[in-house]
């Protein structure tokens, strides 16, 4: 059991092996349940199949293209490496078998989630044990500063969310660029929370023998020194992962927030994710709160939509999340705001609505406590 979800819905361990003991698994790949004497029982190996997806079992091993070139893709310029990006997800993208259910499906997987909490609700009414459902819209918002130059969108990101009293998540690399120490201090002195987004941005995070990648990890605390004891999650760039970089990973942070619902064409390929929208512990005992939210730069420089139809695509993909019970995870990158200021009105607008709807904005570090059992 990893995912969340059944630590919040039946927090007391011994009422969690009574309600599990209700559910009987059977061999098979049909997403179904039927109640039969006063059992649950599974159209296939439940436990099985959602450890599987939650540990992305079948992600490609191999290290992307991107991170293989002479040169470091960084110093290709943004409108070709976007070009460049289009007419690869165009190629991606009618490839993919037409007709088939794709899976994790997009804008946003809930079938997992779903039918977690139907079968779950369902034992637990046969085991005689109450299910608390948290209705709350949470809603968390991260910025990932990949380049120097979009510092000066962490500013115009933040003055939105000022005027609306909201709180972000910014998360900072160490190597590529250097921040002040007193604009880290600045945003956690405001109520922000700052993460790490890596060292470099190059991809090769989980490519590297362990020794490396625990030196490139260390020096985000060598290089922010007053951030030690304060910044506690991290996300990987470009959301490269593996089951070993998380192993690291786990010696330096409390949780990581890398692992997308689901990603079309990211550096693993044309759709990949851990196909929940609840925070789950993975093997390495992080915590992942999964981004479940398309991303800005998918949808304004791959698809090119405008702003209101940026701004229609983040509501209609957090109301899906919402309804499947899990944590809506926003991302908007502050150099991409820069370059593209329609970005920041789309960002505002999907804010409001949020906030209008009955949406609480929390932090990362927040709501991984909440659900790993410590109460608000
Ligand atoms: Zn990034």
């Amino acid at each position: 059991m990893t995912s969340l979800a059944y630590r919040c819905w039946t927090p007391d361990a011994e009422d969690r092996r009574r309600v599990r003991e209700r559910i009987v698994t059977h061999e098979g790949s049909q997403l179904t349940w039927r109640v039969e004497g006063d059992r649950v029982h599974l159209g296939l190996p439940w436990w099985q199949v959602e450890e599987e997806h939650l540990r992305e079992s079948d992600l490609t091993r191999e290290q992307p293209a991107y991170s293989r070139l002479p040169i470091p893709y960084t110093l290709i310029p943004f409108s070709v490496r976007t070009r460049l990006n289009r007419a690869r997800i165009a190629g991606l993208r009618r490839a993919e078998a037409e007709g088939r259910d794709p899976f994790p499906a997009d804008p946003v997987e809930t079938r997992l989630d779903t039918f977690r909490q139907e079968m779950w609700t369902e034992a637990s009414r046969l085991a005689g044990v109450p299910v608390q459902v948290d209705t709350e819209r949470t809603l968390v918002l991260t910025h990932d500063l990949d380049e120097e130059y979009g510092l000066a969108g962490v500013e115009m990101l933040r003055r939105v969310e000022r005027e609306l009293g909201v709180a972000s998540a910014v998360g900072v690399l160490s190597r590529r660029y250097t921040v002040a120490g007193s604009v880290l201090e600045a945003l956690v002195d405001e109520g922000c929370e700052v993460f790490s987004h890596g060292y470099l941005h190059d991809g090769l995070l989980p490519f590297l023998p362990p020794e490396q990648l625990r030196s490139r990890l260390a020096h985000f605390f060598e290089v922010y020194p007053s951030m030690v004891g304060r910044v506690r999650g991290f996300r990987a760039g470009q959301l490269v992962r593996s089951a070993g970089m998380f192993e690291v990973v786990a010696e330096f942070f409390e949780y990581d927030m890398t692992p997308p619902t689901v990603e079309l064409g990211g550096p693993h390929g044309w759709r990949t994710g851990c196909g929940t929208t609840i925070p789950f512990i993975g093997p390495s005992g992080l915590t992942h709160l999964p981004l479940t939210l398309p991303q800005d730069y998918f949808l304004a420089f791959v698809d090119r939509l405008s702003a209101d139809e940026v701004a229609e695509a983040w509501t209609r993909a957090a109301e899906a999340v919402w309804a499947a019970g899990g944590v809506a995870v926003h991302l908007v990158h502050p150099d991409n705001v820069r370059r593209r200021p329609a970005l920041l009105a789309a960002y505002r607008t999907f804010l409001e609505r949020s906030l209008d709807s009955g949406a609480t904005v929390r932090l990362p570090r927040d709501v991984v406590m909440t659900k790993r059992g410590v109460s608000r």
